[in-house]
C-alpha cells in the first residue's frame, strides 16, 4: 500500500485535496473508515473507499452502489488514497487531475465478514466480503474481481449487495442525492467552492424531474374534511 501514485498525479500547490503527508493516516484507527465520494469530474462517478493498512483502497463506480442484489456495479480499482481524503468535500480546480466537484455521499465504518477476516488474502483472491455501517449504506456487500482487458486487467471489480434486510430495489443514488456530512447537492458545493456550478449540477437530480414531482404532489390538494367526514365519503363511495 503506497501513496506514490496518488501524489504523482496531483499538484498540491494547486489542488485543495489532502497531500497524504499528515499524521492522521498514520494514527491507529480502531475502526476502519468507509466512504463514498460522489465526484463530478469528466464523468460522474462514485469513489468507493475502504480503509486498510493506513490508506484508503479505492474503486471508481460509474453508476454508484445499488441496493438490489441482482444488480452488479462495475468498480474500477484506482490508486490508494490517504485516509484524510475521506473527509474531503469541495472543488478540485479544472485542469487538475480529477478536476470537478467532490461530495462525501456516504461515510461510516466497515468490517470484513468472517470469510474475509484475512483482508489481505481476500483482496489477493479478489473476493472481499464486508459489512458497511454508513449513514446511507448498511449490511452485507461484496467486491469481486473480474477479468479485465488491457489496461483494466486486474483492476476491474464488481460491487454487489448481498441479500439481507438492507437489500431493496430503491434507487438510492437518486433518492439520496445529498452530502452525508453537509446535506449539500453538488451544485451547492461547487458554488461554495468557486467551482463550475453548471457542470456540478448535471450530477444532481435534474430540475425537470423535480418540477414534475412538485406538480404531481401539488395536484393532490390536501383534504379539508375531518376524518369523520372522510369516512362518510368512503362509506358513500362503497355503497
Ligand atoms: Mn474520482
Amino acid at each position: 500500500m503506497t501513496l506514490a501514485k496518488y501524489k504523482e498525479k496531483r499538484n498540491f500547490k494547486v489542488t485543495p485535496e489532502p497531500s497524504g503527508d499528515g499524521s492522521a493516516e498514520k494514527a491507529a484507527h480502531e475502526q476502519r473508515l468507509y466512504v463514498i465520494q460522489k465526484h463530478r469530474a469528466t464523468q460522474l462517478h462514485y469513489d468507493f473507499r475502504l480503509e486498510f493498512e493506513g490508506v484508503l483502497l479505492s474503486w471508481a463506480v460509474p453508476k454508484g452502489p445499488s441496493l438490489d442484489p441482482s444488480v452488479k456495479r462495475l468498480a474500477m480499482q484506482v490508486e490508494d488514497h490517504p485516509v484524510d481524503y475521506g473527509g474531503f468535500e469541495g472543488v478540485i480546480p479544472e485542469g487538475e487531475y480529477g478536476g470537478g466537484t467532490v461530495m462525501v455521499w456516504d461515510t461510516g465504518t466497515w468490517t470484513p465478514e468472517a470469510q474475509s477476516a484475512d483482508i489481505a488474502a481476500a483482496l489477493k483472491k479478489g473476493d472481499l466480503k464486508f459489512v458497511l455501517h454508513g449513514k446511507k449504506l448498511h449490511g452485507s456487500w461484496v467486491l469481486v474481481r473480474t477479468h479485465g482487458y488491457g489496461s483494466s486487467s486486474g483492476k476491474s471489480w464488481l460491487l454487489i449487495k448481498h441479500r439481507d434486510e438492507f437489500a431493496s430495489t430503491e434507487d438510492i443514488a437518486a433518492t439520496e442525492p445529498k452530502s452525508a456530512v453537509s446535506k449539500r447537492l453538488l451544485a451547492d458545493i461547487a458554488r461554495d467552492g468557486g467551482g463550475d456550478v453548471e457542470k456540478a449540477a448535471t450530477g444532481d437530480p435534474q430540475p425537470k424531474a423535480a418540477k414534475a414531482e412538485t406538480r404531481k404532489s401539488m395536484s393532490k390538494k390536501p383534504s379539508t374534511k375531518s376524518p369523520a367526514a372522510k369516512a362518510k365519503t368512503t362509506r358513500r363511495a362503497k355503497q
